[in-house]
């Protein structure tokens, strides 16, 4: 499982492990949330409307759901499913509610938490990549604070100051929990 504040840095982080790693995939999630400019349905996230998503709930298809910034957000059974009979190591894009619904339900999950080298500078990417509006913004700030607070929850932490230092570590992390699973 991956977390990270909103404009951490994820998606750079881990278009740059995919391709360094072929073992690797990312399941896709499924959201209430619009499409951002250049966000594709099916690959980013499966974009759907309230009463879908509820659909979706009401008929169990979700290993984890959770309401982020207004919008909801969940992990698919079938997707998580698909992602391991490929025979994948699956990473979990969730926010910190996710991450800690896995855990009660006793998965045995690796937890990664990605933060930003600072708020000033998480503030500065999320206006750069001007997507969001300025109240969005101030939703996700502090949504990234208290996000933050709970970090000491995860197995591990990388800090996102340097890409390619981030992606070397995050690279590393994943190697060492392969070789634990093979030696256990
Ligand atoms: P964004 O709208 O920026 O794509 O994502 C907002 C937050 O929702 C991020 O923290 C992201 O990790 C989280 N998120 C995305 N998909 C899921 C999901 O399926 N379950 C949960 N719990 N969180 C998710």
């Amino acid at each position: 499982v991956l977390s990270a504040p909103s404009g951490a840095g994820k998606l750079s982080l881990l278009t740059r492990l995919r391709a360094a790693d072929d073992r690797v995939t990312t399941a896709t999630s499924v959201t209430t949330r619009a499409p951002r400019p250049g966000e594709v349905d099916g690959d980013h996230y499966h974009f759907v409307d309230m009463r879908r998503f509820n659909e979706l709930l009401a008929a169990d298809e979700f290993v984890e759901w959770a309401e982020v910034h207004g919008n909801r957000y969940g992990t698919l059974r079938s997707e998580l499913e698909r992602c391991l009979t490929a025979g994948k190591d699956v990473i979990l894009e969730l926010d910190v509610q996710g991450m800690r619904h896995l855990l009660r339900q006793g998965q045995d999950i690796v937890s990664i938490f990605l933060m930003p080298p600072s708020l000033e500078e998480l503030e500065s990417r999320l206006r750069k990549r001007g997507a969001n509006d300025e109240n969005d913004i101030r939703v996700r700030l502090q949504n990234a604070a208290d996000e933050m607070a709970a970090r000491g929850e995860y197995d591990y932490t990388i800090i996102n100051d340097e890409l390619d230092r981030a992606a070397d570590e995050l690279k590393s992390i994943l190697d060492n929990e392969r070789r634990r699973l093979q030696d256990s």
